[in-house]
């Protein structure tokens, strides 16, 4: 007796192989019926008897690809149709989902494909571009969209007629997986000087590489998603001599391992770790250093004085040949110059890395789109997204409710762009700071994809309050070339509304947003924020207690400056110390010159620039070598103390603000360090006092929902520690997992407020409308 079921799938079923995989399980099954795309998922009818339809259910839950997510499986019988024993199909889509098709992601190498790279036997033997529908690059080769072959960067490459078989036939793995290629059709690798003169060609090319690299020389090479420069992990000769070339001094570097077992010889990795280093998204993974032993392979000058090491596993077939040559880790960080976004072209790569790499192996398959390594690390809930790219970005982040067709710019630093469509925000890729011409191109690139790959039409842009940002012109312009509203939503109110939109928080929460810097709606530098946020309501509860900043910009660069003006303020400087020990007389007077004049020293109430000022305080950095590195250090610095004690951080009333006063703290802290009490002793305790503030500041504002955000949140301790001292009290505590808590996630908190913002000016004219 045949029965017949309607089953809707939501979730990531599209571009990753499920149609197939439907396909295959029914007809191996004997069901007849048909799969296609919906907007929303993949809506399949299937017919035949019932322990045959239970048993293909099962099937569908348990055994889809790896790289598919199901949020929700929802099955309904109907009537059996007439097309018993006519077998199975793949039906086109329908038409609404040609018009929001998702794009998919980079995913790294499937286990099939690895085998068939490693068996002598396969015609894709050593073949560094293997891939299939369960593996490969999707989104750094897509031109336009539908997903399709000729609109990717393959389109060059026609197929052999084993490739051209495979590619048409719906048994086999590779049964319309677009950028499919072998070594008779397929990219083809190429060694070059660093002036461009060609050396070697496939094999040849990989051995002479793999030498190079042995040999202590840096190696800039053509990955995925863009350039990437290696140097051999275990020589400290090496690594300094890539960080001499890249003006990367003391930045950690993100070191890839032949295989997981190798990683396990310097780091412990749990099984939730392995996972996620072994999963199709394949990121780098904050993992901890095993010490002492016979442990020490990594060279030091990897991640100096860093408990931790970014670690990942070789993610293409190219990554994987050439670790599986090397047989040792290698540093493996974006090609580019500081913070410029990587290369993604040869000649361009030529150009910009000549002087930085030694010799340059690529291939004849452009890249699209610079698409970096995605970093995160495991936290208690699962992964926690530090920068989203490979692997994540552009899958859509799903909002409770519908939005307006917004488009947002993000911030500064750690940029990335957001567009909303229906219920679903595409944020972009991480496309790294704007502070260069290739920043600010990249952004606006990014941009004009978006709109073209979704055929948009924004209905209103949204930006940043900061009138100097890079991103907010662009915004500015796009808002007068299309004649739609700009939006400026406050930093902190985006970082909350990120994670908001992320983890569909319903209700009021309360944010609070720690972070470097800024734009405050007073105009002021904000950074220690408590916001209680509200539909698109904002409420300024509590905040640090300000302080100058001498210089301004130069004290993102210099914590002795943040240590300076938080003294100055506390009126406790120790004019004699601090002039023998961070700056010399003259630039001591000129800076507490402009301190008492109150110009050239904006105001900050950042719990960025306090850490920074703590950290040189206890003398552990007075210059930052790069963002963030004081606060690092200072977060390092307490590794594996238990230390339960805090000094006293309070909170007063300053007219309808409550502030968080870090005096008495300063005070306590200057006087246990003066008692020789050891740095990391004071840093725990440190950490600890903010945690209580933390605490005061929930208790007062009596909002049950409290949200972690900000730069200063990617410390594991502060987080550990907040977290704790907030769920003790019974307080439920959301941080951001999906989109970073750094400036990462500024576009999607953008598009949340300036939704909210329309939806309650609609209501509110409506109201006016029945009132009349
Ligand atoms: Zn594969
Ligand atoms: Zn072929
Ligand atoms: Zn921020």
């Amino acid at each position: 007796m045949n029965r017949r079921l309607a089953i809707s799938i939501q979730g990531v079923v599209q571009g990753v192989g499920f149609r197939p995989f439907v396909y295959r399980t029914a007809v191996e099954s004997s069901l007849s019926g048909w799969v296609r795309n919906r907007p929303d998922g993949v809506r399949i009818e299937v017919q035949g008897p019932a322990e045959r339809l239970d048993r293909f259910l099962e099937a569908l839950r348990q055994d889809h690809p790896r790289q598919a997510v199901i949020d929700s499986i929802e099955v309904r019988e109907i009537a059996p149709a007439d097309d018993a024993g006519q077998g199975f199909e793949i039906l086109t889509s329908d038409a609404d989902a040609e018009k929001r098709p998702s794009i998919p992601a980079d995913l790294a190498t499937c286990p099939e494909c690895q085998q068939e790279i490693e068996s002598t036997a396969e015609r894709r033997f050593a073949y560094p571009f293997t891939n299939c529908t369960n593996c490969g690059p999707r989104y750094s080769i897509i031109e336009s969209l539908p997903y399709d072959r000729p609109r990717t960067s393959m389109k060059s490459f026609s197929f052999c007629p084993e490739c051209e078989a495979e590619y048409r036939n719906p048994l086999d793995r590779r049964f319309h997986a677009q950028p499919i290629a072998c070594p008779r059709c397929g990219p083809r690798l190429e060694l070059l000087a660093h002036d461009g003169r060609s050396l070697a060609c496939e094999d040849e090319a990989l051995r002479q590489a793999i030498e190079a690299v042995l040999a202590g020389k840096v190696l800039a090479l053509k990955g995925l998603g863009g350039f990437q420069l290696l140097v051999d992990a275990t020589d400290d000769r090496a690594v300094n001599l890539l960080r001499e070339r890249k003006h990367r001094e003391a930045k950690p570097l993100a070191v890839m391992f032949p295989s997981l077992e190798a990683l396990r010889q310097c780091c412990s990795v749990s099984s939730q770790e392995a996972e996620a280093l072994l999963s199709p998204q394949a990121p780098i993974l904050l993992v901890r250093r095993l010490t002492g032993g016979p442990t020490r392979v990594l060279a030091e000058s990897v991640a100096p004085g860093n408990p931790r090491v970014g670690a990942m596993l070789p993610y293409t077939p190219l990554h994987r040949l050439l670790l599986a040559g090397l047989e040792r880790p290698v540093v493996c960080t974006s090609g580019n110059l500081s913070d410029e976004p990587m290369c993604v072209e040869t000649r361009e790569a030529l150009a910009r890395l000549g002087k930085v790499a030694d010799l340059f192996l690529v291939h004849d398959r452009p890249i699209v789109r610079p698409v970096d390594d995605s970093v995160a690390k495991v936290g208690p809930r699962g992964l926690e997204l530090l920068r989203r790219a490979r692997g994540f970005a552009p899958l859509p982040i799903r909002l409770k409710e519908k939005a307006p067709t917004i488009l947002a710019v993000g911030g500064h630093l750690k940029c990335t762009a957001a567009l909303s469509l229906g219920d679903q925000v595409i944020v972009s890729q991480h496309l790294g700071d704007l502070d260069s011409a290739e920043g600010a191109a990249l952004l606006e690139r990014t941009v004009d994809d978006l709109l073209r790959f979704f055929d948009a039409r924004p209905e209103m842009v949204a930006c940043d309050l900061h009138p100097e940002y890079v991103s907010t012109r662009i915004a500015e312009r796009i808002a007068r070339n299309w004649s739609i509203p700009l939006e400026r939503v406050q930093h902190h109110h985006a970082h909350v509304a990120a994670c908001v939109a992320e983890q569909s928080i319903e209700g009021e929460v309360l944010g609070l947003a720690w972070d470097g810097t800024g734009w405050g709606l007073d105009g002021t530098i904000w950074g220690g924020e408590a916001l209680a946020c509200a539909g698109p309501e904002l409420r300024r509860f509590a905040s640090l207690r300000p302080f100058r900043l001498p210089g301004g910009e130069m004290a993102m660069r210099e914590p002795r400056r943040s240590a300076l003006g938080l003294l100055h303020e506390a009126g406790e400087l120790r004019a004699k110390e601090l002039t023998g020990q961070w700056f010399s007389p003259e630039e001591f007077q000129a800076l507490c010159g402009i301190l008492e004049r109150q110009v050239s020293s904006p105001v900050t109430s950042s719990i960025g620039r306090l850490f920074d000022a703590v950290s040189a305080v206890l003398g552990i950095r007075l210059r930052n070598g790069f963002e963030g590195q004081a606060a690092m250090e200072l977060e390092f610095a307490a590794d594996g103390v238990a230390d339960e004690e805090s000094y006293p951080l309070l909170l007063v009333p300053r007219g309808d603000l409550l502030l968080l006063d870090w005096a008495p703290m300063l005070e306590a802290l200057l006087a246990e360090r003066d008692h020789g009490i050891p740095v990391p002793i004071l840093s725990a305790r440190f950490h600890n006092s903010l945690a209580d503030g933390a605490l005061a500041i929930a208790r007062q504002a009596a909002i049950p929902k409290v949200v972690l955000c900000g730069g200063c949140f990617q410390n594991d301790r502060l987080t550990r520690t907040v977290r704790e001292r907030l769920e003790g009290s019974g307080f439920e505590v959301f941080i951001p997992r999906r989109v970073p808590p750094n400036d990462g996630s500024i576009s999607l908190g953008q598009v949340l407020v300036a939704a909210r913002r329309r939806s309650s000016t609609s209501e509110s004219a409506l109201r006016l409308k029945t009132n009349s």
